[in-house]
């Protein structure tokens, strides 16, 4: 890649980061899945090589860059097989969120965990009755003197066992008009009234998604997260880092899969060349190589806007970033599968369950649809049909 595009710096990142993911290896996850384990021991070793971190301010412990090398570590670990979701939602959403409008106290409190990996923070928004609608979420927060009381249900957050904390998107009465507007809170999961339940998903990962049953949790007045009248404007700060984020996830996980494929694709023959040779295999890999780094350059884009501060701009660049790498995602692990023949099929190959892992980034955090509907109506000025 060209220095245009991406520094020194980010390429002496990025291969440090891969050599750390290529140590451990896809056999690494398949046994910690399998043992019903989490990647403890490479998550602790990325977090003491500051690269957890990367994104967070670093006078609480972080590298003091931003979403841009966050993205470049996610995206190298999963190309070596091993993509670490929680960076997803503990640095980058939550540490983002706190970084930005927490309390001083807060930051101490949290930052500098979240930053070496010693600490984690799940983040809870999805509803079972508002899906992708998040405008009807109805978790709601009362004041009882100086605390608060939440209330509501939470579906398919991610991490809730090792988490530490969970930021629980709420909402607040108005006062003056009576409207419920969003809130962000943080819930330490012991807390009572907290009720967690793992959903059984056909996902073969480390992280496992929990329903949540929030009955009146009683929260001290300082686990609300920065304003109460600027919810929403905060919800986004941390919205944004989430779809860039789910794009790198994507792009690393299509790299190992068609890595795996052509690396298969390459030795194995059974007329008189490798099957490589023959275009109805090549083609379709070169252009899944083609989709993943469009969507390589659109991530980057997006993280360099929101680096540059323009939360707008970024908002845009997010979604279709996060668009075009689930796609290609998809599309590579499809075609990989495909050119292994039977042995795609098989646990010693590892690709197969790589088909439900990839689907993940086309529906989370936000769906492919919703992406559609969002440049239809906002860069396209289309009318809205819901
Ligand atoms: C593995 C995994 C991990 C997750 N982790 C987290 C987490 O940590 N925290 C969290 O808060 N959430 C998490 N989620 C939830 C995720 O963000 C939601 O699943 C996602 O937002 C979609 O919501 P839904 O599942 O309710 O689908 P629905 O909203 O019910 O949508 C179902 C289908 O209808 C389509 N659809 C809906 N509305 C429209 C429309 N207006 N136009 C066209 N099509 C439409 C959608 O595109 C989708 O295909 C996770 C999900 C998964 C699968």
């Amino acid at each position: 890649m060209s220095p245009a595009i991406e520094s020194e710096e980010h390429k002496a990142l990025r291969s440090a980061v891969a050599a750390l993911g290529k140590r451990y290896g896809r056999d690494y996850i398949t046994r910690t899945v399998a043992e019903g384990r989490h990647p403890t021991e490479l998550w602790a070793e990325a977090g003491k090589l500051g690269y957890l971190g990367v994104n967070l301010p670093e006078a609480h412990g972080g590298g003091g860059g931003g979403i841009t090398e966050l993205a470049i570590v996610l995206e190298e670990l999963g190309a070596a097989g091993c993509p670490l979701l929680m960076l997803v939602v503990s640095p980058a959403i939550c540490g983002t969120v706190i970084a930005r409008f927490g309390t001083e106290e807060q930051k101490r409190t949290w930052l500098p965990g979240l930053a070496d990996g010693t600490r984690t923070m799940a983040f809870g928004i999805t509803e079972p009755d508002a899906g992708s609608n998040s405008h009807r979420i109805t978790t709601t927060a009362r004041r009882d003197g100086a605390d608060w009381l939440l209330t509501g249900r939470k579906v398919f957050i991610s991490g809730v066992d090792i988490a530490d904390a969970v930021l629980i998107v709420g909402r607040t009465e108005d006062a003056r008009t009576g409207r419920l507007k969003p809130c962000l809170f943080i819930v330490p999961p012991d807390a009572e009234g907290f009720q967690r339940r793992p959903i059984d998903m056909e996902l073969n990962a480390a992280e496992k998604q929990f329903e949540l049953v929030l009955d009146d949790v009683r929260l001290p007045a300082d686990a609300l997260v920065g304003d109460e009248d600027a919810g929403l404007l905060q919800l986004f700060a941390g919205l944004n880092p989430e779809r860039i984020m789910t794009a790198a996830f994507a792009i690393g996980m299509g790299r190992h899969a068609l890595g795996r494929a052509v690396e298969y694709a390459r030795e194995r023959t059974v007329w008189k060349t490798p099957i490589g040779a023959h275009q109805a295999i090549a083609h379709p890999l070169a252009q899944a190589h083609i989709d993943l780094e469009l969507a390589r350059l659109m991530t980057q884009k997006a993280a360099h806007l929101y680096d540059a501060g323009d939360d707008m701009g970024a908002g845009e660049a997010a979604n279709m970033a996060k668009y075009a790498a689930a796609e290609a995602c998809v599309k590579a692990v499809d075609q990989a599968v495909h050119t292994l023949g039977g042995n795609g099929l098989t646990r010693e190959f590892g690709l197969a369950s790589l088909i439900t892992a990839a689907r993940v980034a086309r529906i989370a955090p936000v769906s492919r649809e919703m992406i559609l509907n969002y440049v239809s109506h906002q860069s396209l000025g289309l009318p809205k049909s819901y």
